[in-house]
């Protein structure tokens, strides 16, 4: 069994973070160091370490992490102007959580996505 991270508990609601999506797949709460006007992490209910973890049976999980950062995109008034999605995946892709999420940046105009 994989090793939970604080992302489980804030999924079950046994730590406070701003929820501002859940439902029976995905749960999605603001991040605690934002990097953008609206910086959003949407995360799948199941425990997937990694996107290298990701199998047939996470499919739904995985797409509804889309329609939610649809969903939230339109409530956080950026979906006309526009956000950019970013999954990290392991020590090069640069992710600190071993829970998979979806990253939703927006509200400004964000820069190269990445450095030269
Ligand atoms: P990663 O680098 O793994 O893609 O991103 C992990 C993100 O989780 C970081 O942006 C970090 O600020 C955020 N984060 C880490 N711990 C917590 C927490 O306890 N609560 C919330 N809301 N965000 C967290």
């Amino acid at each position: 069994m994989p090793t939970e991270t604080i992302f489980s508990k804030i999924i079950r609601k046994e730590i406070p973070a701003s929820i501002v999506y859940q439902d029976e797949l995905v749960t999605a709460f603001r991040d605690i160091h934002p990097q953008a006007p609206t910086h959003v992490l949407i995360v799948p209910n199941k425990l997937i370490p990694t996107v290298s973890d990701v199998t047939a049976e996470d499919e739904a999980a995985i797409g509804r992490m889309f329609t939610a950062a649809r969903k939230i995109a339109e409530q956080e008034g950026i979906a006309a102007s526009g956000y950019r999605l970013i999954v990290n995946c392991k020590q090069h892709g640069g992710q600190e959580v071993y829970h998979l999420h979806m990253h939703l940046l927006g509200g400004k105009q964000l820069g190269r996505m990445l450095p030269q």
